[in-house]
């Protein structure tokens, strides 16, 4: 007997694979907090306080290309480009000498916030999600394997909205590596094959209006663009 359910299920949500013709299956999306010294500063955060992590759900992708729509309920809808990990496997506790094996490849993503919201849920010591977590809130580019092009640590990372550069920064830049982001997420949930983890943004972040034509990059992984409609 086939397994049937009493609705429709979710379609798996994917990303292209850079020469592969199959995709990349999406399980959990996971966020760095805060991973850029400069973008701490720039929000005024504490530095000393460690990296934390949140999630999105993997339905909240859009694929290089898309048109997102200009979200409800913000006023202050903005940018952040980060480096994304896309894990093949996983485990709890994973030991950081051994996190990079759980690497399938990177790509390019963008965090989009509705920074009005998240704002004012710290203050309210509310939870994130109203300002992180929102349909298409995870743009992210093809991946790129590690197979390929090994585990990038330094590279431009860069994002421009109509031709005009507005953040621009290096991975050598960021707080926590690859490779102790995942083994610290590890010590919280259980990770596995299909969840990707964006790394944090560094500075420069800004507002977005309907229109605006998105580019993003970075050296070695590749672009993404996206419109906000
Ligand atoms: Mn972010």
């Amino acid at each position: 007997m086939t397994a049937s359910f009493v609705i429709p299920t979710l379609i798996q949500p994917s990303l292209a694979v850079v020469g592969e013709e199959r995709t990349f299956p999406v399980r959990r999306i996971w966020c760095v907090g805060r991973n850029y010294l400069d973008h701490i500063r720039e929000l005024g955060n504490d530095e000393r306080q460690p990296p934390f992590f949140f999630a999105k759900h993997a339905d909240m992708i859009a694929t290089d290309g898309s048109t997102i729509p200009y979200p409800p309920l913000t006023k202050d809808f903005q940018h952040e480009v980060e480096l994304v990990i896309a894990l093949k496997s996983g485990g709890a506790d994973i030991d950081p000498a051994q996190a990079l094996d759980c690497v399938y490849g990177y790509a390019v993503g963008i965090d989009l916030t509705r920074r009005d919201l998240q704002t004012a849920s710290r203050k309210k010591e509310q939870p994130w999600e109203i300002g992180k977590s929102f349909d298409l809130s995870a743009p992210c580019s093809a991946v790129r394997r590690a197979s390929d092009i090994g585990h990038p640590t330094q590279g431009k990372i860069w994002l421009s909205v109509n031709g005009e550069r507005r953040q621009s920064g290096d991975l050598a830049e960021m707080i926590w590596n690859t490779a102790e982001i995942i083994a610290k997420l590890s010590r919280q949930v259980a990770v596995a094959a299909g969840d990707i983890i964006m790394t944090g943004t560094p500075a420069g972040v800004a507002s977005l209006s309907p229109g605006d034509s998105i580019e993003a990059g970075i050296a070695g992984i590749g672009t993404l663009k996206v419109r906000i409609a």
